[in-house]
């Protein structure tokens, strides 16, 4: 089993360390998202230096392209990489759903790929020997993602993801045996049931039920309503055991809602993709650093930032950076916003820890979201 110490409870928050064997990870924390096996624009070195603690690739990627028999080949994702801490895959079921022409049955998705058209079929067995191959510490179960209002529709992607969830555990356990002790990589369940606070509930228990070593949750939300799933959810879920928060933390509150109700780790796209747009936060709510009221604007992006962005040039350089099209702005952009949301992260977990996240929560939130 994953071992997940928890120092401290605050309601359905908690504060604890994931033991993995590629490191440690005091969560809350975010997780920097390496879809290709690289967060976009920055080296793994600069995730180090902005303090990030874990990275997630994605299966559906790296099935493309390299080929996960290549990523074994290396030694796994974090030998590749040269990341070297504890890492995550998602199964790519949220991707193989996205795909307009992806064909869904009991056994699982076929589907094309997008570079090349070339045709794959993707089952939980299929997506678990992936992720072995991977060798990431931690693996997402391989989930029916529905995007859809109707809780008819729901419910059957949710029953679908259920008994994918079984195949999934026993293929990850023939996996882990064939591997042998020294190899340890673990598998979460992922919770599905949408906007449907019965599905989800009903989906928690059944995750609850299996053998698995934490879980993720996943699926569609809009932020409202977030905090009531999430409250159904982990009053279910067992509580020694891990909860990551999948594709959740592009907005602030986001992360403090997650980490409130009881949400361990988080993972994101949102704040690199902006920061390659010039949408970068500060304490005062996201700016349009393209925006032409930052031209003669000779201030640090956000002055209480530690980042290297910050700490050694102006609004007006990156202004320029961007207007000029330098490959430079989306490195120091990128830069700006992942620390933002790791340090973020950080300061939650120590306010949880001395007892201020209340009062951390409302200042942080009135100032950003004013
Ligand atoms: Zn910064």
């Amino acid at each position: 089993m994953l071992k997940f110490d928890i120092e401290k409870r605050n309601g359905l928050a908690r504060v604890g360390v994931i033991h993995t064997p590629h490191g440690d990870i005091k969560t809350p924390a975010f997780v920097g998202a390496a879809t290709r096996a690289t967060v976009k624009a920055l080296t793994m070195q600069e995730m180090r230096d902005l303090g990030s603690q874990a990275i997630l690739a994605n299966t559906y990627h790296l099935l493309l392209a390299p080929g996960t028999e290549l990523i074994k080949e290396a030694g796994g994702l974090a030998e590749f990489s040269s990341w070297h801490g504890p890492t995550f895959t998602d199964s790519g079921g949220f991707q193989i759903f996205s795909l307009p022409d992806v064909k869904i049955t009991e056994n699982g998705a076929k589907f094309k790929s997008h570079i090349n058209g070339d045709k794959f079929e993707m089952t939980p067995e299929s997506s678990m020997q992936a992720q072995w191959a991977i060798g990431a510490d931690i693996h997402m179960a391989f989930d029916h993602l529905a995007k859809s209002e109707n809780h008819a529709d729901m419910e059957r992607a949710m029953h679908r993801t259920h008994a994918w969830l079984e195949r999934c555990v026993k293929e990850h356990q023939c996996l882990d045996a064939a591997a042998g002790p020294a190899k340890e990589q673990y598998l979460y369940a992922v919770v599905q049931g949408g906007v449907f606070n019965d599905l989800r509930a009903e989906s928690a228990k059944f995750c609850a039920s299996q053998p698995v070593d934490g879980f993720g949750i996943g699926g569609v939300f809009t932020a409202k309503g977030m905090d009531e799933i999430l409250k159904t959810v982990n009053s279910i879920l067992p509580e020694d055991k891990p909860r990551h928060l999948l594709g959740m933390g592009q907005e602030p509150i986001d992360i403090f809602v997650g980490a409130e109700f009881g949400c361990d780790t988080f993972d994101c796209v949102g704040p690199t993709r902006m920061a390659r747009n010039g949408s970068l936060y500060t304490l005062d709510g996201r700016i349009n650093i393209k925006n032409a009221k930052y031209a003669h604007d000779f201030t640090p992006l956000m002055p209480e930032c530690d980042c290297e962005c910050c700490k050694n040039y102006n609004r007006a350089y990156l202004h320029h950076l961007f207007k000029t099209d330098e490959i430079t702005a989306k490195v120091l952009a990128s830069i700006h916003n992942e620390h933002f949301v790791v340090s973020l992260t950080d300061k939650i977990r120590e306010s949880l820890l001395d007892g201020t996240f209340d009062s951390y929560k409302s200042e942080f939130l009135s100032r950003y979201y004013k």
